[in-house]
This record gives structure tokens, C-alpha cells and sequence, in this order.
């Protein structure tokens, strides 16, 4: 029987990640099934747990568990302490790692090219905070972390010498990096970001994929490069695939190919 992994979330119809462990088992000759679980809110542990009597090897975390998967295992990396958020768990260990800052690291650097130094967060969430310790080890000198709950934006960047926190309408300066990670995208509203912010010479990035957001549109209006989080997904996927599998799957050939389509 191939070895079982899945996506588990509320909701995670509409995740690529199973298209994406599909293609990356197929180019890699890895002999796995990778399914879609949908955990009611109240039972994320209950489903982890019974995924894993039935032999499943791993499963990627979306949202809104990752905090919840965190407290669930018994050992975490570096990474994913720092985020204390976890999307990637090896069941039979009980190891919880975060690849989404490294996701999204390799996408700026290898794919986009993009050379950052100051950069503004959008968001606090769960994908803000696995992100803010990626990007100050790649080299950002400085990350302002603006979101609509202030105190949420205070608390992570506290966490991080080398991050500071903002509301929106105080925000100011010149940022070479413009990052979306608040989810007001799918429900197409942009954060309100003061005038000037997104401007030529900004690479304006929304993690939301595979639609032009609000955000990108305003920031394409401006004469910003843009670009959505496509890539990121992809390239999480692929550090997940070498955490459970100690191989790691080309990228590029399905960004590509998932561009195209
Ligand atoms: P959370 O629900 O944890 O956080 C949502 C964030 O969005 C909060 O900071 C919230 O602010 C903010 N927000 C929501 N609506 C608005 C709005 N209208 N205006 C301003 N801010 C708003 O979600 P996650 O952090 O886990 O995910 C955020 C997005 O990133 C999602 O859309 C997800 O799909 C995407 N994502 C993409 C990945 C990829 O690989 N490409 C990986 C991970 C996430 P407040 O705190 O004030 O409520």
C-alpha cells in the first residue's frame, strides 16, 4: 500500500496541495497517496489522531490549525518554534516543522530574483507569523508588521529584534518589499494602505493565489512589479515533501506548469 499523507483544514476544497505531492511523487518515483481532510473545528486533534491509527505517515496543516497543530506535537524544529505555528507533521514522531517562511523565502529569491531589505508584513495571522523570522534571516534589515488589530501586529513583533509593528494609518518610508498576508483578498477588500506606499520599485507580493486581488491590482496601478503566492505554495510543498521523503522535487518545472494552466 503506498504511503498516506494529506491536507488537513476547514475549509480545504479548494487546496492544490494534493495536484502538487501528486506531481512532485511522480517526478521523484515516490510511492505515495496524498488526500484532502476536512477537520470539524472542534476536532482538529480527534482527526490528526485518527489519521494516524490508520497509518498515515504525515499531513500538511492549513488553516485555521496551525497554532492548534503547535501544541499537538511533542517535538518542533527551530523554525517552527519561532512561528509556533506548524504546517508540516511527521506523525510517526510526533515532529511539527513550518515551511512557509522558507517557502516563501526560496520564492523571492530563486524564482522572482528579488533582493529585499526593507520590507512591510500585512497581517498577523498565521501566515504573518511564519513568515517574519524567513525573511529577517535572508537578510531583511527591517520588517514593519502592519495589521487591521494592532495588538496582534505588537505582539509578533516583539518576538523579533529587527521587526517593528504599525497600525495602517501610521505607516510611512520606503519599502522595497510589499508582502500581503492578510486573507482580505478572497473576500476581494484591499488593507487600507496610506497612498505611496506601493510605487514603482516595490514588489508588491500577495500570498493569495491564482486570482488578481485587490491589492495587486492597486499595486500593479501603481507601477509596482507584482506577484501572488503561487510559488510560495509550491515551494512549502516541496520542503514538506523533503521533511517526510529526504527528497527534494524540482520546482520549477510545475510553476510553470500550474502558471500555464
Ligand atoms: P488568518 O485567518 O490567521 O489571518 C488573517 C489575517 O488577515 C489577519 O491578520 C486579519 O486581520 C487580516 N484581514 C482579514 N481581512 C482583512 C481586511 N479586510 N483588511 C485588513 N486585514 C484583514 O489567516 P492566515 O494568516 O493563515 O492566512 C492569510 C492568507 O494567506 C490566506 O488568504 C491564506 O490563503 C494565505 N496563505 C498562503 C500561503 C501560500 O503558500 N501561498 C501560505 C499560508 C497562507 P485581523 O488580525 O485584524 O483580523
Amino acid at each position: 500500500m503506498s504511503d498516506r499523507y494529506a491536507i488537513i483544514g476547514n475549509p480545504v476544497a479548494h487546496s492544490k496541495s494534493p495536484w502538487i505531492h501528486a506531481a512532485f511523487a511522480r517526478a521523484t518515483a515516490q510511492d505515495l497517496d496524498y488526500a484532502r481532510i476536512e477537520a470539524p473545528l472542534d476536532a482538529f486533534a480527534a482527526t490528526v489522531e485518527r489519521f494516524r491509527a490508520a497509518g498515515g505517515k504525515g499531513l500538511n496543516v492549513t488553516l485555521p490549525f496551525k497554532q492548534e497543530a503547535f501544541a499537538l506535537c511533542s517535538t518542533v524544529s527551530e523554525r517552527a518554534r519561532v512561528a509556533q505555528a506548524v504546517n508540516t507533521l511527521v506523525l510517526e514522531s510526533g515532529f511539527g516543522d513550518n515551511t512557509d517562511g522558507i517557502g516563501l523565502v526560496r520564492d523571492l529569491s530563486q524564482n522572482l530574483n528579488c533582493a529585499f531589505r526593507s520590507v512591510l508584513l500585512l497581517g498577523g495571522g498565521g501566515a504573518a507569523q511564519g513568515v517574519v523570522g524567513a525573511l529577517l534571516d535572508a537578510g531583511a534589515a527591517r520588517v514593519v508588521i502592519a495589521n487591521r488589530t494592532v495588538s496582534k501586529a505588537q505582539a509578533l513583533a516583539a518576538r523579533f529584534p529587527g521587526a517593528s509593528a504599525s497600525g495602517y494609518e501610521e505607516l510611512s518610508g520606503e519599502f522595497d518589499l510589499v508582502i500581503n498576508a492578510t486573507s482580505a483578498g478572497l473576500a476581494g477588500e484591499l488593507p487600507p494602505l496610506p497612498a505611496g506606499i506601493l510605487r514603482s520599485g516595490v514588489l508588491a507580493y500577495d500570498m493569495v493565489y491564482g486570482r488578481e486581488t485587490p491589492f495587486l491590482a492597486a499595486a500593479r496601478r501603481a507601477g509596482a512589479r507584482t506577484c501572488d503566492g503561487l510559488g510560495m505554495l509550491v515551494e512549502q510543498a516541496a520542503e514538506s515533501f523533503f521533511i517526510w521523503r529526504g527528497v527534494r522535487p524540482q520546482t520549477r518545472p510545475l510553476l510553470e506548469k500550474l502558471r500555464g494552466a
